[in-house]
């Protein structure tokens, strides 16, 4: 509670406690919500599936830390016009990230295992830790698909040192145990890292963190396509100049796109071509599957935190476009879990002959639906919220809502803001099977509250609903009050003034009334 005395606070107090007084408080608003209707970030779509397909040659590209929301800009007004034709020509799905946080490791750990830090052991970025840590053994696309058909031909390349270079301690071992099973292995250790090589000086993204630009990485990737064009293969390769770009110069700035990031996407898209370009001069873009991700979003120069749907959604909900409608699925969304088993499928490979089994994380996408039924997909259901239409300087905002779901309801959220605070978080407290609730204060001033809830369910998709159905968010304004005891004594100078002025007005005026009757007699 904050209140002052002084001429001025008492007289907006009093303004504002009449004000308050006139309105009145209205009863608790109780409101039923509907389910999000999710947009770009997932919606349901008209849908006959496609006759499975399988593919000869099968390359996954990732563009580190490249947002779904500046991606899907620069793809409509066609400033990555290599990534537009892809998706023009297949699909592009939104990709949730569920399971780890949103870091590199563990999202390239996901991204070729199909598993999340629970069987991988990859939960964060290793790259500076003296701890190495690398999906375990066997697990990886790569290795699958040469257990499956030992004469394909695997390739992996990277932008970064796989083994110790001499001009940086920055090591990543992710991918380190598919080795032994990779025909084609490039990577920064492969090159001299000495400033007289002309090729490191070309080539270099960053010279003391051993960085390969994009550009040199996919014409490594057009070598082994052009090498490799009478073979079966799967090619995996990695960019890393989105990421590099974001972290220097942030994604946006006041909503705009950084002239780097910008940049760095079409750098990325221009790679693209290159192996778009190889696979046609070789004779077998038509017999190839392209997949396109990312293995996390940006969010205001940065991409660490909390996996769908409680991190940023910049963050967590990413893209993947294909060349290949086979790739669409009936949801829109996959998880970042399902792009392994993707892969496998599309090569030919049944998911299901794999162990640990995927079967309750990979499931999405049309080239594989072995189980339709383990993927839950109905939000919670909201049956109701709670909330006063207003609240008061001293009174906190609090909320009870009602919530059911069959998959069990993981979290309610009340997401708030007021003031200079920005958007936060709160995680209601459970009253019994569907109740939730808390409260937001107390407020210390008048202001206006803006508030929604989000109520994510416990299946593996995370499904979420909000309160209102379209998320936009209620404003509740925190009116000026004072204590109703302060008020006793300026109520009564307030009676006792207007009783006052009242009388003298009364007895002024009767006197002159008398003054005037005295004249109009006649003596
Ligand atoms: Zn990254």
């Amino acid at each position: 509670m904050v209140w002052k005395g002084g001429k001025s606070t008492v007289v907006r107090a009093m303004l504002a406690t009449a004000f308050t007084i006139l309105i009145v408080s209205t009863p608790c608003g109780v409101a039923y919500a509907g389910v999000l209707t999710m947009g770009e970030r997932g919606v349901w779509e008209t849908y006959s599936s496609p006759s499975v397909r399988t593919f000869p040659h099968v390359v996954l590209i990732t563009l580190d830390g490249a947002s779904k929301l500046w991606v899907d800009r620069l793809i409509v007004n066609n400033t990555l016009p290599t990534l537009a034709s892809l998706k023009a020509e297949g699909v592009e799905l939104a990709v949730r990230i569920v399971d780890h946080q949103t870091v590199t490791d563990a999202g390239l750990a996901c991204i070729e295992s199909g598993y999340g830090p629970g069987i991988t052991g990859v939960d964060q970025n290793y790259f500076a830790s003296t701890t190495k840590k690398s999906v375990p053994d066997g697990l990886t696309t790569g290795e699958r698909i040469k257990e499956t058909y030992p004469t394909w031909k695997v390739g992996l390349v990277m932008p970064w040192t796989q083994g110790r270079v001499n001009v940086t301690s920055s090591v990543d071992s992710t991918l380190w145990n598919q080795k032994g099973e990779t025909d084609y292995w490039f990577a920064s250790e492969n090159v001299t890292w000495s400033l007289s090589d002309p090729d490191v000086r070309r080539n270099s993204l960053d010279f003391f963190s051993a960085l390969l630009t994009a550009g040199f990485v996919s014409s490594k990737v057009a070598e082994f396509i052009s090498a490799n064009k009478g073979d079966s293969f799967y090619i995996r390769a990695h960019f890393v100049e989105p990421d590099h770009a974001g972290h220097a110069n942030s994604e946006a700035v006041s909503g705009r796109i950084t002239p780097e990031y910008r940049e760095a996407l079409v750098a990325c898209d221009r790679a693209l071509k290159t192996i778009v370009d190889a696979l046609e001069d070789a004779g077998i873009y038509d017999d190839t599957v392209i997949l396109v991700t990312t293995d996390h979003g940006f969010f205001q120069g940065s991409h660490s935190g909390s996996p769908y749907p409680f991190g940023e959604d910049d963050v967590t909900t990413v893209w993947l476009v294909s060349n290949r409608a086979e790739v669409r699925n009936p949801l829109g969304w996959i998880l970042q879990n399902d792009i392994s088993p993707t892969c496998l499928a599309l090569a030919g490979a049944d998911p299901d002959s794999f162990t640990p089994a995927y079967s309750q994380t990979s499931h999405a996408l049309a080239a594989w639906v072995p189980n339709e039924t383990l993927r839950e997909v109905t939000p919670p259901s909201i049956a109701s919220v709670n909330y006063p239409s207003q609240t008061s300087v001293g009174e906190s905002l609090s909320l009870t809502v009602t919530v059911t779901d069959a998959s069990g309801v993981y979290s309610v959220i009340l997401m708030y803001n007021y003031s200079t605070v920005g958007w936060r978080g709160l995680t209601l407290t459970k009253l019994n099977g569907t109740a939730f609730s808390g409260s937001v204060g107390p407020f210390n001033q008048e202001f206006t509250v803006y508030w929604y809830v989000k109520a994510v369910d416990g299946s593996i998709s995370g499904n979420v609903a909000y309160y209102p159905a379209d998320a936009k968010p209620v404003a509740t304004p925190v009116r000026g009050a004072v204590p109703y005891w302060t008020l006793l004594p300026v109520a009564a100078l307030v009676v006792a003034a207007v009783g006052s002025l009242l009388y003298l007005r009364r007895r002024k005026f009767g006197a002159r009334r008398t003054g005037l009757e005295g004249h109009a007699s006649p003596a």
